[in-house]
């Protein structure tokens, strides 16, 4: 018992989603010894959803692996493979299968943008005192994160705050320096892995909605905004309200044509979008790579510049900040010592 009391109070230590969920299954692996113990997600666009493998901790691995590949979602297994987990999100209740390995599968608490199960293997059929254990531990996680949601998201969209962006560009402009530091055939390689990608979306005119049908209804808009963007953006991409009518991507693609063609996507679906009482209303959208080094506040001012030109230049438009940098319509900042960079 002090070993598990142990455990949950290292469990509620972690902010950070990834390493809470590899703390859950390092915590649920201690109490039972299984043979594998996997966090699934579902991923994926509506009508082809697929399992991805958040976290897997096999036998005789001492650290959780983050299995799927992100880059290559046609390659996951469809949800239809794994009848279980679909089960389990369903009912939302525990599932079992008896066979070669047995299988336990617990729902997680569902979130609007995907499914999540935890599937256990194990040698024997797990007592059903285990059963109540996991599904404990599954409780305190799931208040945990509600606990984090809580302070982490926007009340009226659930998007994403401002809070958490610093910590997650940070994670990104990582990343960003590791794939940098790759050779070129790695990079040329189809399953590299791409890079982030910073947009800011503001909407048209948005005083005038608020003045005409007032702020509730302008309330109503930014909530039916962020739904558009939800279906829009894939299951890795972060989307933030970053107060007032401006929300912030932070997207992870493999070229800036790919970034551009999601948010193209979401710029035509906005504009073709009925808004009940207030009709038709467009957004303005700037993005820019994130670079190996980069700040916040770098990334930002070039989106920023981007979104200007498109209100600058009639709004309803989609700007790449090094298109406009190519293109001779902005310049280049100077940004730090030593990573000068002139145009
Ligand atoms: P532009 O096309 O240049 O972006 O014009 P705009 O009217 O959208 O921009 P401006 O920055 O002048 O106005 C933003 C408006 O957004 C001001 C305010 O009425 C409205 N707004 C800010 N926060 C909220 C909110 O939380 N709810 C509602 N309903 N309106 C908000
Ligand atoms: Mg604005
Ligand atoms: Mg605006």
């Amino acid at each position: 018992m002090p070993h598990l009391v142990d455990n949950l109070a290292n469990l509620t230590t972690h902010k950070d989603r990834d390493e809470l969920e590899l703390a859950l299954v390092s915590t649920i692996r201690d109490l039972l010894s299984p043979l594998t113990i996997a966090i699934c997600r579902s991923v994926g666009e509506r009508d082809d959803e697929r399992w991805f493998t958040c976290t897997r901790l096999g036998p005789g691995e001492l650290v959780p692996v983050i299995e799927s590949d992100w880059n290559n979602l046609h390659l996951l297994p469809r949800l239809s493979d794994h009848p279980l987990r679909q089960q389990a999100v369903d009912s939302q209740l525990v599932m079992r299968q008896i066979g070669e390995s047995h299988i336990t599968v617990f729902p997680l608490s569902k979130n609007l943008e995907s499914s999540r199960v935890l599937e256990i293997h194990s040698e024997g059929l797990l007592a059903e005192e285990s059963v109540r254990l996991v599904s404990g531990v599954l409780r305190l996680y799931s208040n945990f994160q509600n606990l984090l949601d809580y302070g982490e998201r926007d009340t009226l969209t659930e998007l994403l705050n401002r809070k958490t962006f610093d910590g997650a560009f940070m994670k990104a402009t990582i990343e960003q320096n590791m794939i940098e530091g790759q050779d070129q055939e790695d990079r040329r390689d189809a399953s590299s892995t791409g890079s982030y990608w910073l947009a800011m979306i503001d909407i048209d005119h948005f005083k005038r909605v608020n003045d005409t049908y007032g702020h509730l209804i302008g309330d109503e808009v930014l909530l039916l905004l962020a739904r558009l963007m939800r279906t829009c953006f894939r299951f890795h991409d972060q989307l933030y309200r970053f107060g007032g009518e401006e929300f912030v991507v932070l997207m992870r693609c493999k070229t800036e044509a790919d970034a551009g063609n999601a948010l193209e996507r979401l710029r035509a679906n906005t504009e073709r979008h009925l808004f009940p009482q207030v009709g038709h209303i467009t957004i303005s959208i700037g993005f820019s790579e994130v670079r190996a080094g980069d700040t916040p506040s770098g990334a930002f001012e070039r989106a920023d510049k981007a979104v200007y030109h498109a209100k600058a230049s009639g709004r309803n438009r989609l700007y790449s900040h090094r298109a406009l940098v190519a293109e001779g319509v902005l310049v280049e900042q100077v940004t730090n010592v030593g990573d000068v960079e002139l145009f």
